[in-house]
């Protein structure tokens, strides 16, 4: 029997890297959904390769572009729009969602696909950051697995099976340093968005590049981390590793540490999420031993990463605050790539924004919305 696979995100980094393992493993995986925002011609090109039978293209005008010139196929039901995307992430015939969105676009398909009882396995983090209460109460109500596809996580999630929760002591979450690791950081002020979504290691969406050179990302990671594996922000961890090859280590009570290794690309982490429990031959070369390499790691430095600070301050307030922080560091990236501000503004309108909102300690999903509107909003009126 073939996993049906839905795919939400299809044209992004992580959709190709997506398409590649089921190509690899097309008598296991089967494509029968896929979404993306606007890019019409690539998601036709999809639908024809994997003779997919429903798309979303959630940008109006671009699915009506699609309509008139359709380089869809016949056999395709082509629709529009958030509703049409949550009825695809709850589509009948699916076994497994792959949440590949960007942003917080992900937080209502994502609650459509657990509702409808189908297994998610999820690189988008930021619906997490927003909703994780939320959505992990759901998961455990109707007994959906949420696997882990962002790589950190995933490693996690495969150095803790068979080992009880009470066993383990901390998490440790790898992470490259961004491309601005050994730059003075007298420099950062000057630095471009053409430097800052040029990655070192790993080839990614723009907004997850800057991400990474703020480690904003780790920062989402760590929020991220909380609620997938239930541990307080006292036992999450960072350390900086800039060969992207261990991608995370638990740390257990006796102090004996696993870690999970294969190299930067986020083919094993998506292939091991699609196909869990069932593991397959990898569709790139593995870790490579016969030429010498090393492994380093180094604590991070929160004067060149204040957006990592903030994540944790965030992260230990709780509530609505990691909402508005990742609201703020949505728009303030979008800005820095607009050339609206400066490099060193983006930890300015996160740390302004968590300062001057009230923190709500337990909001409904209605409340974190309206916060995620209203910090957007305000992250984009802010002048320095
Ligand atoms: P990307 O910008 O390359 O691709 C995003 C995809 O989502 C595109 O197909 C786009 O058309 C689609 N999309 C965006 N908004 C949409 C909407 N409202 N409705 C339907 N489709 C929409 O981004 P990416 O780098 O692939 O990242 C996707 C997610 O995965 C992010 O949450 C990111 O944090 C996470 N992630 C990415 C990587 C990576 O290596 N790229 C690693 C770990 C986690
Ligand atoms: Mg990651």
């Amino acid at each position: 029997m073939k996993k049906k696979v839905v795919l939400l995100g299809a044209t992004g980094s992580i959709g190709s890297s997506t398409l590649r393992v089921l190509r690899a493993h097309s008598e296991r995986l089967q494509l029968v959904g896929v979404a993306a925002q606007s890019n019409d011609r690539e998601l036709a090109a999809i639908c024809h390769e994997f003779a997919v039978p429903h798309a979303v293209l959630n940008d109006d005008a671009s699915y009506r572009r699609a309509r008139q010139g359709s380089g869809f196929p016949g056999t395709t039901q082509l629709s529009s729009g958030t509703q049409a995307l949550e009825a695809l992430a709850a589509l009948p015939e699916a076994d497994i969602v792959l949440i590949a969105v960007v942003g917080v676009a992900g937080l209502r398909p994502a609650l459509a696909a657990i509702e409808a009882g189908k297994d998610i396995a999820l690189a988008n983090k930021e619906l997490l950051v927003l909703g994780g209460a939320h959505v992990v109460k759901a998961a455990q109500r109707k007994g959906v697995r949420l696997l882990p596809t962002d790589s950190e996580h995933n490693a996690i999630f495969q150095c803790l099976e068979g080992h009880p929760h009470g066993q383990v002591d901390k998490l440790i979450l790898t992470a490259s340093g961004g491309q601005f690791r050994d730059s003075p950081v007298d420099q950062l002020a000057t630095v471009t968005p053409e430097m800052a979504t040029q990655h070192p290691n790993w080839s990614m969406g723009p907004k997850i590049t800057v991400d990474s050179a703020t480690m904003a990302n780790k920062g989402l990671e760590l929020i991220e981390a909380h609620w997938l594996f239930n541990l307080e922000p006292e036992r999450l961890e960072v350390v900086i590793h800039p060969q992207s090859i261990v991608h995370s280590f638990v740390q257990f009570i006796d102090g004996s540490i696993l870690a999970q290794l294969s190299p930067p690309s986020m083919t094993f982490a998506i292939q091991h999420s699609l196909l869990y429990p069932e593991r397959a031959t990898p569709v790139e070369a593995t870790v490579d031993f016969t030429n010498p390499f090393s492994l380093d790691f180094k604590a991070p430095d929160y004067a060149r990463y204040p957006c990592l600070q903030l994540a944790y301050d965030a992260l230990r307030a709780g509530g609505s605050a990691p909402a508005v922080f990742n609201a703020a560091n949505e728009v303030a990236v979008a800005r820095f790539l607009a050339k609206e501000l400066a490099y060193l503004e983006i930890p300015e309108v996160i740390r302004h924004c968590l300062s001057t909102t009230h923190n709500d300690p337990s909001p409904s999903l209605e409340q974190l919305l309206e916060i995620d509107a209203e910090t957007r909003a305000q992250a984009q009126a802010l002048k320095f």
